[in-house]
């Protein structure tokens, strides 16, 4: 069993910055991942964040994106980008995106069974677009839950898509072509191109919330959501702004027409009893 280094007196030194070694610390983090997937995925979880359909009077709450946790006690302090990245770059994102999707399907089919039709959406790292199977995995896992495969969205970075874009297209069109969704993530951050995006196979463009910040004050980015959502409305794509976190940026989102919406302003991501408990809550409002 891989055990955490320590010093003479015993303190766990990696990530204290007394052993400020990169690769050591990569070393460690990759077993600590390993280690945990081989046990049941301990120490994994996912977390839901509600997406909100906003319309002239009302709320409503349509779904959530699938967030992967990790709480290894050994670890801290580690940082979401520095897992993500550890698990794309160590080949591990592979099997723990299966099971984040599968995580996923099994929690939408029980809001589902509760009542109302709920979507979720879960992010793919560009890596998984060349999983062999995955396709049919996930129309498997669908089949198994009984969830109809338009509930579930998957959510691709521009950057993902265009630095492999044969492959990812081809993957999204037998996405498609199964019935699930696919949304364009973190749109804005990349190459911002325009020409291409008539020709991609994607349902929904989700603007990255660097154009929220402080929306009320900023006019380029006020221009630029707009533009988007004439650009997506011709395009026939649905437009979801996310990291709306205050009223003023909130105001301003709404004002525009924007209906989906993400942001710690409506609900920061939730343990999936949490969410379960409140979809309930409002399906029996309803
Ligand atoms: P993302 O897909 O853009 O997810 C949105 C991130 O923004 C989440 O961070 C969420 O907690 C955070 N967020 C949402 N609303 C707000 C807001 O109003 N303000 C602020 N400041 N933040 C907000 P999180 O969970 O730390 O995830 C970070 C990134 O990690 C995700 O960005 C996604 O790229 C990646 N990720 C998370 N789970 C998975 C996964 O299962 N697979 C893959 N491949 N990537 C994942
Ligand atoms: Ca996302
Ligand atoms: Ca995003």
């Amino acid at each position: 069993m891989y055990r955490m280094p320590r010093n003479e007196e015993g303190d766990v030194v990696f990530f204290s910055g007394m052993v400020n070694n990169e690769d050591s610390k990569q070393f460690f983090l990759e077993n600590e991942l390993r280690k945990d997937m081989e046990n049941q995925y301990q120490n994994f979880r996912v977390v839901y964040q509600p997406i909100i359909q906003v319309e002239q009077n009302n709320s409503k709450w349509i779904g959530a994106e699938a967030l992967l946790r990790y709480s290894n006690p050994e670890i801290p302090n580690l940082n979401q980008m520095d897992l993500i990245r550890t698990l794309e770059y160590s080949g591990l994102i592979i099997p723990i995106g299966r099971w984040v999707i599968a995580q996923a399907v099994h929690e939408c089919s029980k809001w589902n069974r509760m009542g109302k039709s709920k979507i979720v959406h879960v992010n793919l790292s560009a890596q998984q677009v060349s999983d062999v199977g995955l396709v049919e995995y996930i129309r498997d896992l669908c089949k198994e839950e009984q969830l109809e495969p338009s509930n579930l969205v998957m959510e691709l970075t521009e950057t993902s898509m265009l630095s492999n874009f044969e492959n990812a297209t081809a993957f999204c069109n037998d996405l498609l072509q199964l019935g699930v969704r696919v949304a364009l993530d973190d749109f804005g951050t990349g190459y911002s191109s325009f020409n291409y995006l008539k020709n991609l196979p994607i349902n929904q463009i989700k603007i990255d919330r660097s154009y929220v910040q402080n929306l009320q004050e900023n006019q380029y980015n006020q221009t630029f959501i707009s533009f988007m959502q004439q650009l997506s409305g011709q395009l026939d794509l649905e437009m979801c702004v996310e990291g709306v976190e205050t009223q003023e940026e909130f105001d301003v989102v709404k004002n525009k027409g924007i209906s989906l919406i993400q942001g710690y302003y409506f609900e920061k991501p939730m343990e999936s009893e949490m969410i379960s408990r409140e979809f309930l809550k409002r399906t029996i409002q309803a």
